[in-house]
C-alpha cells in the first residue's frame, strides 16, 4: 500500500465531511426583493455576488400606484429578505408587507433616517414626503439600515458586506459633494427647480434650490390664467433659463408660460426630463442610482446655467 494512503483517506473524509455539512448551505441562494429599482441598486453594492436582487418596479414605474402582480407575491414570497422604501412610497402594498411581516424580514430601508430629517408632503395629515434618495445624505441612512439588515441576517457575510457598504457609502459621499459644487455654479438668483414632480423636495433643502411644483396641471383648463401670470412673472423676474417638464403635462399650458415669457422678452427652453420616482434602463448609466443622480444633477446645471 502507497505510504501517503491513509493522508488522502482522511483528507477525503475531512472533505466530504466538510462538503456535506455546507451542501444546503450552498444549495440554498440569498435571495431579497426590493421594491423600487434604487433600493435594489443599494442592495446589489452590499451583497456582490452572495446573494440575487430582483427589483419589482422597472424604469419608468410609479411607484405610488404600483399594485403586486401574481409573480410578484410569488417573488415575495420565496425571498429571505424583503427591502422597501416605506413612508408610504409604496401605498398601494403597505397590506401585503404587514402579512408577509409575519413570517419573514421585511424592512424599510427609510427606517435608518432621524425621523426630524423628514419633510412633510402633507403637514396636515403627518404624511413624509417618501422622496428620501434625492438627498444623497439621507440615503446613506438608508444604505445603514440595510447594511444592519443584512450582516445580522448573514453573520457568515458581515465583513465581505460591511467592507463593501463602506466602500458604497464613500462613492455616495462624494455624489454629495459634487451635486453640491454643482449646483452651487448656477448664479443663486436663477437656482430654482420648476418641475412637474412633486418629488424634489429634499432636493432642493439639501442643495439649496427653490423649488416650484407644477403637479396636478394635467389639462389647460386646471391650469388657470392667474397660475400662469404668476409663473412667468417669477421666470422673468428671477431669470430663470429652463423649467424641467414631462410629457404629462399639458403642451399648450408649457406654451402659454413659454409665450408669456417671449413678451416679457425673457427666453425660456425646457431643460428636459428627470428621472424621479424610478431609474433609467438597467443597460444605461442612468440604470444605476448614482447614474442616475449625476444625469439630473447635469441637466438642471446645464439647464439653468447659461
Ligand atoms: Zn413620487
Amino acid at each position: 500500500m502507497n505510504k501517503r494512503a491513509p493522508f488522502f483517506a482522511v483528507f477525503l473524509i475531512s472533505y466530504l465531511l466538510f462538503s456535506c455539512q455546507n451542501l444546503p448551505k450552498e444549495k440554498h441562494h440569498i435571495t431579497i426583493v426590493t421594491t423600487t429599482g434604487h433600493i435594489a441598486d443599494m442592495v446589489r453594492n452590499i451583497v456582490g455576488n452572495k446573494a440575487k436582487v430582483y427589483a419589482l418596479m422597472g424604469p419608468g414605474v410609479d411607484p405610488h400606484l404600483y399594485k403586486a402582480s401574481l409573480s410578484d407575491l410569488k417573488l415575495m414570497s420565496d425571498a429571505d429578505i424583503i427591502f422597501y422604501n416605506g413612508l408610504h412610497l409604496e401605498g398601494k402594498m403597505s397590506e401585503i408587507f404587514q402579512k408577509l411581516k409575519r413570517t419573514k424580514k421585511v424592512v424599510a430601508v427609510s427606517e435608518g433616517i432621524p425621523k426630524h430629517l423628514l419633510l412633510m408632503a402633507d403637514s396636515s395629515h403627518g404624511i413624509p414626503d417618501p422622496h428620501i434618495w434625492f438627498d444623497v445624505s439621507m440615503w446613506r441612512y438608508c444604505l445603514k439600515e440595510s447594511e444592519k439588515t443584512l450582516v445580522k441576517e448573514y453573520p457568515e457575510h458581515a465583513f465581505f458586506f460591511k467592507s463593501n457598504a463602506a466602500a458604497y457609502d464613500k462613492e455616495l459621499r462624494l455624489l454629495d459633494e459634487q451635486a453640491m459644487r454643482d449646483i452651487e455654479s448656477i448664479p443663486a438668483k436663477q437656482r430654482v427647480l420648476v418641475t412637474a414632480h412633486d418629488a424634489f423636495g429634499y432636493f432642493g433643502k439639501r442643495y439649496h434650490m427653490e423649488v416650484i411644483g407644477l403637479q396636478g396641471i394635467s389639462t389647460l383648463s386646471e391650469y388657470g390664467l392667474s397660475e400662469i401670470t404668476s409663473l412667468t412673472k417669477t421666470l422673468v423676474v428671477r431669470n430663470i433659463q429652463a423649467i424641467f417638464v414631462e410629457t404629462s403635462i399639458s403642451e399648450k399650458a408649457i406654451n402659454s408660460v413659454i409665450e408669456g415669457c417671449k413678451r416679457k422678452g425673457h427666453k425660456i427652453h425646457i431643460g428636459g426630463s428627470l428621472y424621479s420616482d424610478a431609474l433609467g434602463a438597467p443597460n444605461m448609466n442612468e440604470g444605476t442610482y448614482i447614474g442616475m443622480f449625476k444625469a439630473n444633477v447635469k441637466l438642471i446645471k446645464q439647464g439653468l446655467n447659461k
